[in-house]
């Protein structure tokens, strides 16, 4: 098959006749699939379901505490140990809190904003303005907390190994400047591991904001569905041997490795931004859900067992990314007409259409019942400069719907890049 952008003016008014009968006859069919967000699928949800059926016997103690009571508002030790073995920092460094990390990341710029951080001169709100380093594509629900606060986004584009370094490095230098983002570990939605280099640099960065943290949103540390786990660099050590203990603080939960939104999340910091956050967590809460907390370490134990669980999730995320991967390979590629990332873990291919294509074949596959994420979500203020990049999320729909869904997403990607090309 000859590439799109080599072809004659005929060639491609053959090749859009062709597309729109492909696409019409599966916009006929009346459907109605869901490729937009990144949520386990019911069977993947089952895999925790013996988290119901722990054997109890009337034992509600774990390291000597009731956990059916108030109080240890950091969390379990039990559960900070392991989340600290899954994490690689220590115990000490680890706050166990309520179902959701994003509730954790967001009360932090919060606090930021109310209180200011260790380091703050001053609360955030009391500046006149506080920017945000966006690496890009990236996780929607973070560019929505930094909306939220009214903090200026800055995107950063991401590369291979992380986001662009030298452009960190360079915007780091404006005091507004007071943080950035970052999903280091099957990044969302690109699939990137950042390299050992670009963490060196993020902890070794040093910020003209005195307060400036590093959000390390680590939401998918052990979720490969392709291969062997891979070991990944300690931040919060990292950052300590830079010189920077105070500058980072890492996200975490198990909402995709037992329930969404049932699960148990944490943060780590160094031991002074601990003890910080604790007066401050303190006035909202006596204590977290503790009993949820015993649940997941009696079910998970520690990072070995939480290893071999996910082959569990992995055993039924593969097929579903290698049915996308093959339909993109056999459909797209000979086109030249988009690339993409093949991830080994995470919950997302990230794809990048001709520029200009991604809002089209967005729209194109939602009038043909193919719901996705919008083009643009991935960016800050939804604004995809080259309006290329669309994220497809294989994990919810069953494998039998995810193949049609991604025959209507091809077909819509055929036609919208025809079209463009066309004028
Ligand atoms: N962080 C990232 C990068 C995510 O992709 C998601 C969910 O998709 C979350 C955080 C949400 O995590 P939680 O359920 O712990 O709030």
């Amino acid at each position: 098959m000859k590439k799109l952008a080599e072809m004659s003016r005929d060639e491609l008014i053959a090749f859009k006749a062709a597309a729109q009968k492909e696409y019409d006859a599966l916009k006929g069919k009346g459907l109605k699939l869901d490729m937009s967000r990144g949520k386990p699928n019911s069977k993947q949800i089952d895999i925790s379901n013996d988290l119901f059926k722990l054997p109890l016997d009337g034992n509600f103690k774990m390291d000597g505490i009731d956990v059916r009571n108030y109080g240890t508002l950091d969390g379990l030790p039990s559960c900070r140990a392991m989340f600290a073995d899954i994490l690689g920092c220590k115990t000490e460094e680890v706050f166990c809190g309520g179902n959701a990390s994003l509730t954790l990341m967001y009360d932090t710029i919060a606090k930021a904003f109310t209180h200011g951080l260790l380091h703050s001169e001053r609360p955030w709100s009391k500046e006149e303005k506080i920017k945000f380093l966006c690496p890009a594509p990236g996780y929607d629900r973070h560019f929505s907390i930094c909306k939220t606060f009214n903090i200026e986004m800055i995107t950063i584009e991401m590369t291979e190994t992380g986001p662009d370094m030298d452009a960190v490095e360079s915007y780091i230098k404006d005091p507004a400047v007071k943080g950035i983002w970052c999903v280091p570990k099957f990044s969302n939605p690109d699939g990137i591991i950042y390299s050992d280099e670009t963490v060196h640099r993020i902890a070794s960065m040093k910020p003209a904001a005195p307060d400036f943290i590093v959000m390390w949103d680590n939401a998918y540390c052990v979720h490969e569905f392709d291969g062997d786990f891979v070991p990944f660099p300690d931040i919060i050590a990292e950052c300590r041997n830079a010189g920077n203990p105070d500058m980072v603080f890492e996200f975490a939960s198990t909402s995709k490795i037992t329930f969404p939104g049932g699960g148990v999340s944490c943060f780590a910091c160094s031991v002074d931004n601990m003890a910080y956050m604790k007066k401050l967590i303190g006035m909202q809460s006596i204590s977290f859900d503790k009993i949820n907390q015993f649940r997941h370490v009696l079910f998970l134990k520690d990072r070995a067992h939480t290893i071999e669980h996910m082959k569990k999730h992995a055993a039924l995320m593969k097929p579903k990314f290698d049915m996308v991967l093959s339909k993109l390979n056999a459909q797209i590629a000979p086109l030249g007409i988009a690339t993409w990332h093949t991830p080994k873990g995470g919950y997302f291919v990230s794809l990048n259409t001709m520029e200009g294509c991604a809002k089209r074949t967005n729209l194109l596959a939602k009038e043909a019942g193919v719901a996705m994420t919008g083009a643009g979500a991935t960016y800050p203020y939804g604004n995809d400069p080259k309006d290329s990049n669309l994220r497809i999320a294989p994990t919810f729909p069953p494998i039998e719907e995810l193949d049609v869904a991604m025959d209507v997403f091809c077909a819509s990607l055929k036609l919208a890049a025809a079209e463009k090309l066309l004028g």
